[in-house]
């Protein structure tokens, strides 16, 4: 039986988390008795930096029922990537694998069965999608859209209507681990880990109290944090334009210099326009090339891991030598 976890990061979450909790333990002790998770799996509550009682209800929670809730508490209020990634890298030795899920329970609990189903299979990875977004307002549907569109022009790979219900299994774990970055956008990063992965469609909730903790102001810095963060495409955007300008350049000579002879031109006028955009063109140029230097260095300071072995055809010498029963 496996051991699994439940990765929840909690921000100024008091009123939804008593049921929360109530749920998920309801979960945790069918799937128990059912024998489909092993008795030490537990759930964690990560608290990121709450202003209100949400560690004091951790805590509580803790007290009540050690053998089903830990919680972390983070020392400043982090931001969700990193709290959820902080709570998995505490789930990380001790389970077989670990599902992270949202503490208002937009993500569909249910669908954690079929999630260790998958993960029984072999699958070290299995995303959780939604099926559709009816719930979502038209303009969170649009945006979404589009932000998956200009990550995927981006060349960044990513789970369309994924974010953050999924299931890493102890080796995804210990290979994100190994992703030294600190700008962390979670569900770019982890397809990037490989291995098996699967997916199990479930259809997203509303947020049962509370309200959300992302404003359209922290939602559109995401999406700026997950394209400067694992893309430099950007840059070379630069560069592209550049030599666009400085072509384009050759054409404006042509086009002055007739301009020029047929005379429609006063004196300067000519080799003013040529230069304005052979310079221009030159600069932006110059620009994209310095920076496809920095991209290069910014990427070796992420200091990535440059590959995760998946299997290992090798045998012990330990194991050999010891003597058959
Ligand atoms: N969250 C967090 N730190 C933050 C903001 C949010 O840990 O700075 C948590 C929050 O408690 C919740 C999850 O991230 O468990 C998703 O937040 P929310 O439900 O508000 O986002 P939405 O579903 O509206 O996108
Ligand atoms: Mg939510």
């Amino acid at each position: 039986m496996n051991t699994i976890y439940l990765v929840v990061p909690c921000y100024n979450e008091e009123e939804v988390l008593p049921e929360t909790a109530k749920r998920l333990h309801r979960k945790m002790k069918q799937l128990q008795k059912a024998e489909k998770i092993s008795p030490d799996s537990r759930v964690i509550f990560v608290d990121d930096g709450s202003k209100d009682r949400t560690w004091r209800l951790i805590e509580k929670l803790h007290e009540k029922m050690p053998q089903m809730f830990d919680g972390v508490r983070l020392s400043r209020n982090e931001g969700h990537q990193n709290a959820l990634f902080a709570g998995l890298m505490e789930a990380k030795d001790r389970c077989d694998a670990a599902i992270s899920l949202d503490a208002d329970l937009q993500d569909d609990i249910e669908a954690i069965d079929r999630m260790i189903v998958k993960f029984e299979e072999g699958s070290d990875i299995v995303y959780g999608v939604r099926s559709q977004r009816d719930t979502d307002t038209f303009f969170k549907r649009t945006t979404a859209r589009g932000f998956y569109k200009v990550m995927k022009h981006m060349g960044v790979e990513m789970v369309e209507d994924h974010a953050d219900f999924r299931l890493m299994s102890r080796r995804a774990l210990e290979g994100l681990a190994e992703f030294r970055e600190v700008n962390l956008f979670l569900r770019g990063m982890v397809p990037m880990i490989g291995y098996r992965s699967a997916q199990v469609f479930y259809e997203r909730g509303e947020r049962f109290a509370g309200e959300s903790k992302y404003p359209l102001r922290k939602m559109l810095a995401f999406a700026a944090q997950g394209i400067t963060s694992l893309s430099v495409k950007p840059i070379r955007l630069i560069t592209s334009l550049g030599i666009g300008i400085f072509l384009a350049s050759f054409f404006i000579l042509i086009y002055s210099l007739i301009r020029h002879l047929t005379g429609h031109t006063v004196a300067g006028w000519t080799s003013t326009v040529f230069s304005i955009w052979a310079i221009g063109g030159l600069q932006l140029l110059a620009i994209g090339i310095i920076g496809e230097y920095i991209g290069k260095i910014y990427l070796e300071t992420k200091a990535r891991p440059k590959y995760l072995i998946e299997e290992r055809l090798h045998a012990d010498p330990a194991q050999e030598q010891a003597p058959k029963e």
